[in-house]
Parts: C-alpha cells; sequence; structure tokens
C-alpha cells in the first residue's frame, strides 16, 4: 500500500481552492438572496458532452444545458489528447473531495490499492454507468448523471432533479470507496473517468465514429445507440488490457535514469497509487498530470513533462483552456432546438423572422412547446428557440404569411382577474392603452403581479398589437388612468412566491391611455372576464328543448383557472348519469354552473348529490375509470331553470 506525501504543488491547489470557493460562494449567495439562480452544473464539461452529443442526435439541448458546458466538454476532450485528464486532476471538486478524505484512510491505515485482475475487472462499472448516463441523456434530452450525481446532490441539497436513493447511494459509495480503497470513484464508477480514457484512445473513438458517419451517408439507418455501445465496450477492453492510451496524451510524465536515486518519494506522492520509480516514460491511463510527483522528486529535473521542465505546463494549460471554453461560449450560441416540418422545396425559398425577448422560451420543454404551437400556423416550416439570449427563429413561407402575422401568432391574449370588486360597486371603470414591452407569459405574469398589488384594480386584458394593447378595469375612486400608467412603468417588480420574496427588473412603457376612459356595470366585467365553460354529452342534440331542464347552482370556484382545469373531470362525473346532458358556466353578478338534465328522468336532489360527493368518478380513454378527489364546493342548493320553447337545442 502506497501512502501519500503531502506535496506543495501550488498551482494544483490553487484551482482545487479556487473551483472550491467558488461552489461555496454559490451555496452561500444562493442562502442569502432568493433571486439567484445557482447553477451547480454550469461549468460542468461532463454535461456538456452529454448534452452535445444529445444536440448531436435530436437537433436540441438538454433543458438545463448551455454553450458554457458544451464548450467547456469539447476543451476537455482536446485537453484529454494534449495533456491528459487535467479536470479530474485541477478542478473537478468529486476528485479533490475523495482525495483529501482518502488521507483519513492513509492516517489509520486502512486505506488499499486495489491491483492486479480485480482493479482490470472493476473498470468496467464506470463505463457502464457512463452508457447507461449517456443513453438516458439522448434518450429525454433531461441531464441523467443529475439523477445519481453525489456532487450535485450535495450542492443542491438533494434537489428536484436528484433521485434520492441513487444519490445517497452514490455519495455513501464515494466517501466509503475514498477511505478505503483507493480513489475509488475516479478509477472504478466515475463516467466522466471512463469518457476521459476513451479520448486517450481518441484513435479508437475516431475510428468507430467515421465508420458510423460513413454508413449513415451511405444510407444505412443505424441507430445511435450502436456507436455509443462500442465505444463504451472497447474503450473498457482498451482500458483493461492495456492500462494506457495509444499515442495519446501528447504530454506525459518521464523520469530521467541517469539522475534518479530511487528514493521512491514519487511513488508515495502520486495521488493514483502509480509506479513512477522504475519507468521512464508514465504513461499509465490513470497519469492525470497533477505533477505531484514532480514537485515531490528531491533531485531537480529527475521528473519532467516530455524531458522538458514543462512543470507549469498542466497550470497554465487547464486557465487556458478554461478561458477558451468561456469565451468561446460567450461569443456563440446554439440553438436549443433546431425543427423544421417544411419539405426540401418550401425551406429552400423560406424568410427567417427572428424574435428577441421571448422569456417564456426557456428550456427544452418551452421551447418544444413553442414549437408545437408554430407548427399549428399555416405558412409557418420549422423554428430555432435559443434559450440563453431568449431568441427565436421562424422560418415561414413569405407567400403566406408576413412578420406582424407571425408576431401576432406568436402572441398568447390573456384575460386576469385580480381582485373581485365589491359587491357595492356601481360601476367599473376601463382604460385601453399600449404597453410596450408586455408581449410574453412571463411579461404578462409581472405586469399581473404589477397590478395586483394595487387596491382597486380588479383586471385586465391583453390583444395583440405593437404595442400590445391591455385593457384595465378599476374602481376610479381608488386609482386614476396616470397612477395606473405610474405603477406599470416602474423600474421593478416585487412579488412573493412559495415564502420567497423577488425583486425583478421590468421595461413596461405605456402608450395612449387617459382619453378611452369609459364606464361599465361590474356584472359586464365578471362575464367579459371569462370565457364560459360549455360541454355537451350524451345525445344532448337528441332532446327537444321542452324535455330538458336547467338547475343552476353557484359556483364561486368558476373564477378560478385552477379550478377550471378540473371541470373536464366534474363533466366526466356528471355524464356517468345517462340523463344528464349538459354542463355549463355562466358568469353574471356570480359565476354559476349550469347542469342540463331531462325532465322527469333525473332529478335535483341526485345532481346535488353527485356534485358533492367527496371523490368524482372519473372515464379515460379506453374504458378504465378512476376516482379523483372532488376539488369542487357547492355550499348553495340551486334553481331550477324552463328553457325556452325553441324545438331544437344548439349547443351555444
Ligand atoms: S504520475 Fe505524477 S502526474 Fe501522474 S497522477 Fe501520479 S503524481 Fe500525478
Ligand atoms: S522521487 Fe525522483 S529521485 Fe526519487 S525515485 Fe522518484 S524520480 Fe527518482
Amino acid at each position: 500500500m502506497a501512502g501519500h506525501k503531502k506535496v506543495k504543488n501550488i498551482g494544483r491547489k490553487s484551482l482545487q481552492w479556487t473551483t472550491l470557493i467558488l461552489l461555496a460562494y454559490m451555496v452561500i449567495r444562493l442562502w442569502i438572496n432568493p433571486n439567484y439562480i445557482a447553477d451547480f452544473e454550469a461549468y460542468c464539461p461532463f454535461g456538456g458532452l452529454q448534452a452535445f452529443a444529445s444536440f448531436s442526435v435530436n437537433n436540441s439541448l438538454a433543458c438545463s444545458m448551455a454553450e458554457t458546458q458544451i464548450f467547456m466538454g469539447i476543451l476537455l476532450a482536446i485537453g484529454i489528447i494534449l495533456f491528459s485528464k487535467l479536470f479530474c486532476s485541477y478542478i473537478c471538486p468529486v476528485g479533490t473531495f475523495t482525495e483529501w478524505l482518502g488521507r483519513i484512510g492513509d492516517r489509520f491505515h486502512v486505506r488499499y490499492q486495489i491491483k492486479g485482475v480485480a482493479d482490470r475487472l472493476f473498470r468496467i462499472l464506470k463505463y457502464a454507468l457512463l452508457f447507461v448516463t449517456v443513453y438516458f441523456t439522448v434518450t429525454s434530452s433531461e441531464l441523467f448523471c443529475k439523477e445519481y450525481d453525489p456532487y450535485y446532490a450535495i450542492f443542491t441539497g438533494f434537489g428536484s432533479d436528484v433521485v434520492f436513493w441513487m444519490a445517497l447511494t452514490a455519495l455513501a459509495i464515494t466517501i466509503l470507496g475514498a477511505i478505503f480503497i483507493r480513489q475509488f470513484w475516479c478509477k472504478y464508477l466515475c463516467p466522466l473517468g471512463a469518457l476521459s480514457n476513451i479520448f486517450t484512445n481518441v484513435i479508437m473513438f475516431a475510428a468507430v465514429m467515421v465508420a458510423y458517419l460513413l454508413l449513415l451517408y451511405f444510407g444505412l439507418k443505424i441507430s445511435w445507440v450502436w456507436p455509443l455501445a462500442i465505444i463504451t465496450v472497447f474503450g473498457y477492453l482498451l482500458e483493461a488490457t492495456r492500462l494506457k492510451g495509444w499515442l495519446f496524451p501528447v504530454f506525459k510524465i518521464t523520469r530521467k535514469e541517469q539522475s534518479c536515486i530511487n528514493c521512491n518519494i514519487c511513488d508515495l506522492a502520486c495521488p493514483m497509487g502509480l509506479e513512477i520509480a522504475h519507468v521512464d516514460v508514465i504513461d499509465h491511463i490513470d497519469c492525470h498530470l497533477c505533477g505531484d510527483c514532480i514537485q515531490a522528486c528531491p533531485v531537480n529535473n529527475t521528473l519532467q513533462i516530455n524531458k522538458k521542465e514543462w512543470r507549469w505546463l498542466p497550470s497554465v494549460a487547464t486557465v487556458s483552456l478554461i478561458a477558451i471554453g468561456l469565451f468561446l461560449a460567450t461569443t456563440i450560441e446554439l440553438p436549443t432546438i433546431n425543427m423544421r416540418w417544411g419539405n426540401d422545396r418550401q425551406l429552400a425559398t423560406a424568410s427567417i423572422f427572428s424574435q428577441s425577448g421571448i422569456k417564456s422560451v426557456k428550456c427544452y420543454g418551452s421551447s418544444v412547446s413553442f414549437a408545437n404551437k408554430m407548427k399549428r400556423v399555416p405558412g409557418v416550416l420549422g423554428v430555432e428557440t435559443f434559450v440563453k439570449s431568449h431568441k427565436v427563429k421562424v422560418l415561414y413561407d413569405p407567400k403566406k404569411l408576413d412578420e406582424e402575422q407571425i408576431r401576432k401568432s406568436i402572441f398568447t391574449p390573456g384575460k386576469t382577474l385580480l381582485h373581485r370588486p365589491p359587491a357595492d360597486i356601481k360601476e367599473i371603470a376601463v382604460v385601453k392603452m399600449g404597453v410596450d414591452k408586455l408581449f410574453d407569459s412571463y411579461d404578462a405574469f409581472y405586469f399581473t403581479q404589477l397590478l395586483r398589488q394595487q387596491k382597486g384594480v380588479f383586471g385586465f386584458s391583453t390583444r395583440f398589437g405593437e404595442p400590445v394593447k391591455a385593457t384595465i378595469f378599476f374602481d376610479s375612486s381608488a386609482i386614476q388612468p396616470s397612477g395606473l400608467k405610474q405603477i406599470i412603468e416602474q423600474p421593478t417588480v416585487t412579488y412573493r412566491s412559495r415564502g420567497k420574496t423577488y425583486t425583478k427588473p421590468i421595461r413596461f412603457k405605456v402608450t395612449d391611455a387617459t382619453d378611452s376612459l369609459r364606464f361599465i356595470k361590474p356584472q359586464s366585467f365578471i362575464s367579459s372576464m371569462f370565457q364560459p365553460y360549455n360541454k355537451i354529452f350524451n345525445k344532448y342534440k337528441t332532446y327537444r328543448a321542452q324535455d330538458l331542464q336547467i338547475y343552476q347552482i353557484a359556483m364561486p370556484q368558476a373564477l378560478n383557472p385552477r379550478f377550471r382545469r378540473s371541470m373536464s373531470l366534474l363533466v366526466s362525473h356528471l355524464s356517468t348519469d345517462d340523463f344528464i346532458v349538459r354542463f355549463q358556466t355562466i358568469y353574471k353578478e356570480r359565476p354559476y354552473a349550469r347542469i342540463y338534465f331531462v325532465r322527469g328522468k333525473t332529478d335535483v336532489e341526485h345532481i346535488y348529490r353527485a356534485l358533492t360527493l367527496p371523490k368524482l368518478t372519473v372515464h379515460y380513454r379506453g374504458g378504465k375509470t378512476g376516482e379523483v378527489k372532488n376539488p369542487f364546493q357547492f355550499s348553495e342548493k340551486g334553481l331550477v331553470l324552463k328553457i325556452g320553447s325553441k324545438k331544437t337545442l344548439s349547443s351555444k
């Protein structure tokens, strides 16, 4: 068992400490500032390489991925081919942590080094983990490694992306493994370690990829899973049989036999437990060019890099690669999705419309939603989204669409009730205003927060225009249009959500407000705010008007959009009675539900019981039924209305 000797490798220690201090800074900042969004994966090259694989296969980036990770990943690969695993040695917090933990094992003489066949066999674990991680990342467009990564689990406090049992198991193995077995995580479990060693065998990697691309080029449809499987299997076999790379990395530790005094201090200093003192070139696949052996060697210039006095090279290369990665990440933005559904002929003559500031396009999921929305617009042929800058590009047929129509189709009009008007109010003031920078759903959310905090503002609706047209409903005895303008044009909005307070910058600008002031009845306000819900079922149209009656009952929850989503459940539940045939909401001075039923076949008591049952019986597609908690409350009994004397029924 080789023990670890403490070495003053200042370049390496500085970079390791810098990484840990930056992480600690992110954690502390997260504690003290709820507006701060800590992205602990922001610079992870492994996440970047997974995202790059996902991007290459699906033309889409994993949600949480940005260019920074991707360029870090690409530079990691270049760094390994040239200099070996510098990230593992100088940056990786798990590597640093496990290396330091290993010293506890050494102090109590309980740390062992796995050698021989067992060492070679155990190495398969990290390749298996690599295959599974890349497979699930590419198939889901989400970083699978977040589910078990001990680093991510710790720094996010076992956040929502983390699968608790997987991360806890990985953490326990990492800690115990580090204490009892030399660099257990790095040598045997780390999927980035496996990927790094594959890049050390870059000739194999390149040969498989070239063969795969040629087969694709010649028309063979081969799944990306095959090259992934072949590369991981070959990667393991090469590592297990040779324990060294093929030609690469370019830079390696070399030993001058003439000056070596065979003191073995270098062997003791090596964190990976490699034998250095009796070889001329350290080409072992576990060497990550940390330089601890060089620093520990008592005879100057006996251990070198490529027989040169370049002991500064690994630290300088690490810093340079990071700087290049950050520079590229700030200058180049890759699309999160790049989807085309027009044919080649249409795409050849397509025009491109770009729009920035679409804050609701913020990840893969919202990008796909955006693409689905645009697919429904005749003449749109494809979209690209760029989540970092919240930019979208829309490819369209200029013969069928113009830019204004595209902007109109991107825009989602809305209606928001902020406060119920008091019962004694006689009239409600209405003002229309153009509001610049009020375009996407995030803007609408901030706009809502601003107005909700103002007493006397009851609601607003928006429709497309340039700028967007907002109609605001308010109590003119509490506030005037000029006051509304002042509120809307504030530079920031502060609001609370899930127990935290947030402050966000906003840039709304009001145009043409005051001259449009008018007044309406409170009842008109309520009915203008809501789109009635209306469903017919159980052969509604086969009945004559005189066969039916209406049961009308107050439904206060119909004002809440959250409950509106559950109305289909209530309708499904009511449809169990073959003689209930229609459900409708109406918004008068109060919101009501209207339930149409067949006279003499069912009755009001039965319907009321069905409405107030604690559970709703829901019918799903495919004939299955289930029960869900009834979210609705009907506290009044309601009344029966007659339908007019029409002979036939309309569904409107
Ligand atoms: S051989 Fe030297 S450079 Fe390589 S890992 Fe060991 S101590 Fe670091
Ligand atoms: S520490 Fe230096 S002198 Fe001692 S064995 Fe290693 S290379 Fe030779």
